[in-house]
């Protein structure tokens, strides 16, 4: 599909609907310590705003010459209303500020393409970190965290959402800019606000990223495309597209609707979605063994939001315990699914059915007591099975191909290597998180990036069954490592 049908916005979006409430457009003042005034903003709440409830948030960024009024030109609380009232967008509340943090603030000011002013806009991060996001929490009921809280900008505004989400990587993630002005790159005015290599996610986190761009932008010239490219260059994930319009609300309206449809996904949407998987191109399924704890597994994790993948992980109960069990409510918000490796990681061929059944059953609870959901799928320890096991564990057995990751010996290029050579469309790839267990780690810097050059999509176990319509079955006799 072109980029242009991809991100078309539907034109009925911005005209308001009869039977659709919408959210409250508001201005407010806070205390800039940073500017020392007294400063304006306009604050979108969501339909129905309800206090005991919380909201993720959504920092939106004018131009060189707008204030905290501009972005009503692209009426944000239609877009956005509509795209909420159709289920494409998660509710939200949206903050417009003035971006110019200095004492003198007005829009237009007689200085607006002085070196001075622009570096008024570089201010903004402070005010927005000291002043403004603390104002914000204080005073509303603002989701935190940094999946529920995102920033975008047009023009000027586009470069500081780049350089403020790619800064503040820790707090932002997702970064919207439609029509960059030129300075968050060095050129022949400005020194810039990060070095050509340095324009990455600060702290290794990958924050979704989008850029638009008009087709007929006459004032930012190449400048989106030159941030796209420079991003491309530095191995960092981002959305660029080229969409009709100029320097203007044709194309910043469309970089609002679709940034606003994209952002602060729930578990469900977060993961490969099955309508996002291409029946073309191969699949696999990682997996991994022996968690959950709180340093290993939790280094896995942050590979797999790296590359914003998915993966199927196989907990021993014995290891469920207070302290791990953010770890599994996090492993399970990302999207990953969440099975079963038994109680104790015993030989179970060696137990009685009753100490065979105690052995899962509970497990199966716990892991239910934390998603809600229960899990299908068991790995036996050391893929040791026998017709007892398979009598009273009504689970889908999971075995998988693997890289002999538990051995020390093992060097991470090794096991890299090893899954590499031997994947195959379909195929589960076992691994490991237990605690200590680094090379794994290590090798995931391989593993993955290698895979996704080779065309292959992650899928969870449970979607790996339903794309190669294979039955789940708590009672077939197999061990499956490769869907075909
Ligand atoms: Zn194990």
């Amino acid at each position: 599909m072109k980029a242009k049908e991809l991100y078309r916005m539907p034109k009925d979006y911005v005209t308001r609907r009869n039977d659709t409430e919408y959210g409250l457009l508001e201005t407010f003042e806070y205390e800039s310590t940073t500017t020392g005034t007294t400063r304006k903003a306009n604050i979108i709440l969501p339909a129905g705003y309800d206090e005991s409830k919380q909201y993720p948030i959504l920092y939106l960024l004018h131009g060189i010459g707008g204030d905290h009024n501009e972005w009503l030109g692209a009426d944000p609380v239609t877009v956005i209303g509509n795209l909420v009232a159709d289920d494409e967008a998660s509710e939200m509340i949206v903050v417009m500020p003035n971006v110019r943090a200095r004492a003198n603030d007005v829009g237009n000011p007689s200085d607006i393409y002085s070196v001075e002013h622009f570096q008024a806009f570089d201010n903004f991060i402070n005010e927005l970190q000291t002043d403004l996001m603390p104002y914000m929490e204080k005073n509303y009921a603002v989701k935190t965290g940094r999946e529920n809280t995102a920033i975008a900008g047009l023009s000027m505004g586009g470069r500081e959402a780049l350089y403020i989400g790619l800064t503040m990587a820790d707090t932002f993630g997702y970064v919207g800019a439609f029509c960059p002005a030129p300075g968050v790159l060095p050129y022949d005015v400005e020194p810039g606000l990060f070095e050509k290599e340095e324009f990455v996610p600060a702290g290794g986190y990958e924050p979704f990223i989008m850029i638009a761009e008009g087709d007929s932008d006459n004032v930012v010239s190449s400048w989106p495309s030159t941030y796209h490219k420079t991003l491309e260059e530095n191995g960092v994930s981002h959305t660029y597209y080229i969409t009709e319009g100029g320097h203007d609300f044709k194309v910043w309206t469309n970089g609002l609707y679709n940034f606003a449809e994209r952002i602060f996904k729930t578990r469900d949407e977060k993961g490969m979605g099955m309508k996002d998987i291409d029946p073309n191109k191969p699949v696999v399924a990682l997996t991994f063994d022996d968690g959950p704890n709180c340093t290993t597994t939790c280094e896995v994790l942050d590979k797999l939001e790296q590359y914003g993948v998915t993966a199927t992980f196989f907990l021993i109960g014995d290891n469920i315990t207070p302290q791990t069990e953010t770890v599994v409510k996090r492993t399970y918000d990302m999207g990953n699914e969440i099975a079963n490796h038994s109680k104790s990681h015993l030989d179970m061929t060696k137990l009685s059915e009753e100490e065979i059944r105690n052995e899962v059953t509970s497990v199966s609870e716990q892991i239910e007591a934390i998603t809600g959901e229960t899990p299908k799928f068991f790995r036996p320890p050391y893929i040791l099975v026998n017709d007892n096991m398979y009598g009273n564990i009504d689970l889908t057995f999971i075995c998988g191909a693997g890289c002999e990751d538990w051995v020390e010996d093992v060097s991470a290029k090794q096991r890299a290597k090893t899954t590499l050579d031997q994947v195959q469309d379909g195929m589960i790839i076992l691994l490991h998180d237990f605690e200590g267990n680094s090379k794994t780690v290590e090798a995931l810097d391989e593993i993955i990036p290698g895979l996704q050059e080779r065309g292959y999509q992650f899928v969870t176990v449970s979607q790996l069954f339903e794309i190669k319509n294979v039955e789940i079955n708590g009672k077939d006799k197999n061990l499956y490592t490769c869907l075909e």
